[in-house]
């Protein structure tokens, strides 16, 4: 991996991220309600937008509210989210968390990731998007696309997507932290895929470690 020069990026950080939000579509939010928020992201774990969407949909159509869903059969959850990875796990998991809420919380979402990581199975990455997307907290949320992407282009140097939020915070704006995951989840899914990124056409590639040390050794034949 190219030794990462992080003051260069502290000093493009901004540059980088308007480049990378010009080349992403818009990011779609099926919800901004924060038990809907919620629920939708615990869904998402390994699986498709489309399939996420339309299960947490189902759900939200015939349960409403966190004591419509805490009050749900196992089996008929199971069955609305069966397409979605995991759905056993998660089926009980949402029944679980909607449960919580409206014994511990009257029913709401908190909003500081201390409470929502106490949630079952709630890590820092759903926690900060529930914050940034719902409640318009500045919040930085890591998923695999932003520890991948940062990665790449030298950012962070990290091996879990934890240590990659807390590099990350040391660089990136604050002021830019709310659009910083769904952009570059769209970024990830369209230009630095994980596996064949469009270095040739990504409009920061001369910003990019991966660019600059692996792309285009690659793509000349030179091994070093
Ligand atoms: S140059 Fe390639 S690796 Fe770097 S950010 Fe762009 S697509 Fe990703």
């Amino acid at each position: 991996m190219a030794a990462i020069n992080r003051k260069y990026a502290r000093d493009h950080i901004r540059e980088m991220y308007e480049l990378i939000k010009e080349q992403s579509p818009p990011h779609h939010f099926e919800f901004s309600d924060p038990f809907w928020v919620l629920i939708t992201t615990v869904l998402s774990h390994r699986t498709k937008d489309p399939v996420t969407d339309a299960a947490s949909r189902g759900l939200y159509e015939k349960y409403h509210d966190s004591y419509g869903l805490a009050s749900a059969e196992y089996d008929d959850v199971k069955e609305i989210i069966a397409k979605v990875g995991f759905s056993n796990v998660k089926a009980q998991r949402v029944i679980d968390i909607s449960r919580i809420l409206n014994e511990e919380y009257d029913g709401k979402v908190p909003s500081s990731i201390e409470e929502l990581t106490k949630l079952p199975g709630i890590g820092r990455k759903t926690a900060n998007v529930v914050l940034a997307d719902s409640f318009g907290i500045p919040a930085l949320a890591v998923d695999t696309h932003v520890h991948r992407i940062s990665n790449r282009i030298g950012l962070s140097k990290t091996r879990n997507p934890g240590d990659t939020e807390i590099e990350l915070k040391k660089i990136v704006p604050v002021e830019m932290w709310l659009g910083f995951n769904p952009t570059l989840v769209e970024f990830g899914k369209t230009i630095c895929k994980p596996i064949g990124p469009r270095c040739d056409i990504c409009k920061i590639n001369s910003f990019c470690d991966y660019y600059k040390k692996i792309y285009i050794k690659k793509s000349t034949g030179n091994k070093k």
